[in-house]
């Protein structure tokens, strides 16, 4: 057996669209990037959504397109990967890490309330919607109006994912009713693959502008601005290369239209885990708010034995993985000489514990199974 903790699944529909756009003749900038991006915003529920080349570089338009400078000061989850914090490394500004909740796993509001009242003043919160739990975007939002900071949600898990309100009224991961601007990653390993890609979801046009123009190094063309020299195009902004492809697209938008079938079949995977394995008492499994519909990008336990039980779960076939790595402990930040471990208790408590067991829609039953029964036995059950 061969089981990792996560895997795309590409069906004879996703092979024929890219051999489509492959045959088309547009291999970068062709119609389907606008029909992946409008496909996309509509899923999310946003107004606005632009492809980019990948999650990361996203994550760099949004920060780039707020206009932060050196010094200013944005604040994150440790427990995520890397690109939500080094999005605001690349602007010079200072990264600060906010502990997480011990049970949803997301930065903790709470925290974060107290540390603004303390005299912290971001410039943009990047909450993370870790495994795929939507962020409580809305509560961070009153936050955000009252100490006016911008809200970028890195919603790479969970696209999907909603919470509804007490008035019965939904909002979804990346919709942006309550933040400025959200991001996704079309890695393969997450839920909506496209090989490589990101996309950038917003309700503000004019961050959307800013966002079209930068991705491809701050070029436009304004004919007014130059009648006797139609070719002429100018450049008033340093932008990058981070256009996705029309190859890209076409698989995306293949991708797309099973993606809210997956995100049952993911819930239905974790719901099976959590039926088989609640009586062991040696593992803690996620627990998910009733308001709150999961992603289940990762199905996250915790135990004491974890190196043990990767190790044993390694020795049949069967590939978890650590998310994450918090990102304070990583060298380039740990080598500021600014973040110390014991502020972040309950992220280093779940990093001594936490392991992602495999969670995918097209694992088999026997594989789940397997899975199953290979914990169980591990603990003697
Ligand atoms: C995957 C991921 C990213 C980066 O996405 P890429 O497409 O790999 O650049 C950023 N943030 C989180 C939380 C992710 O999981």
């Amino acid at each position: 057996m061969n089981i990792p903790y996560g895997k795309q699944e590409i069906t004879e529909a996703d092979t024929i669209a890219v051999v489509e756009a492959l045959k088309s003749d547009f291999l970068t900038q062709g119609p389907r990037v606008k029909e992946f991006e409008q496909a996309f915003a509509k899923y999310i529920g946003a107004k606005h959504a632009i492809a980019v080349s990948s999650g990361t570089s996203a994550l760099h338009l949004c920060m780039m397109s707020l206009g932060f400078k050196k010094g200013d000061v944005g604040v994150t989850s440790p427990l995520t990967f890397s690109a939500s914090a080094n999005c605001m490394a690349y602007l010079d500004m200072d990264v600060v890490f906010c502990d997480i909740d011990p049970t949803t796993y997301l930065l903790d509001i709470k925290k974060l309330e107290i540390q603004l009242h303390n005299g912290l003043k971001p410039k943009v919160v990047v909450p993370v919607s870790y495994a795929g739990y939507p962020y409580p975007t809305k509560e961070l939002y009153t936050l955000a109006q009252k100490y006016n900071f911008k809200i970028v949600e890195d919603s790479c898990h969970a696209p999907g994912a909603y919470i509804k309100n007490q008035d019965g009224q939904i909002y979804r991961s990346g919709d942006c009713q309550f933040t400025d601007l959200a991001i996704f990653s079309l890695h393969p390993v997450k839920h909506i693959a496209a090989g490589e890609g990101g996309v950038v979801t917003t309700n503000n046009t004019e961050l959307y502008e800013k966002i079209l123009k930068l991705r491809t190094h701050g070029i436009f063309k304004d004919e007014s601005l130059f009648p006797d020299e139609p070719w002429r195009y100018e450049l008033d902004d340093l932008g990058y290369n981070y256009r996705m492809t029309d190859l890209q697209c076409g698989l995306g938008l293949s991708q797309l239209k099973r993606a809210g079938d997956k995100v049952i079949t993911r819930n239905q995977i974790a719901k099976k885990y959590t039926e088989e394995l609640s009586d062991i008492k040696e593992i803690d499994l996620p627990e998910v708010d009733e308001n709150s519909f999961h992603a289940y990008h990762l199905f996250v336990i915790q135990t004491e034995r974890r190196l043990e039980l990767y190790e044993f779960f390694k020795s049949r076939g069967i590939y978890t993985q650590v998310h994450y790595v918090p990102v304070y402990k990583l060298k380039f930040y740990k080598d500021k000489n600014i973040y110390n471990d014991e502020d972040y208790p309950n992220t280093e408590s779940f990093y001594k514990k936490c392991l992602s067991i495999p969670m995918y829609p097209n694992i088999t039953e026997e594989e789940l199974d397997f899975v199953i029964s290979s914990l169980r036995e591990f603990f003697g059950y």
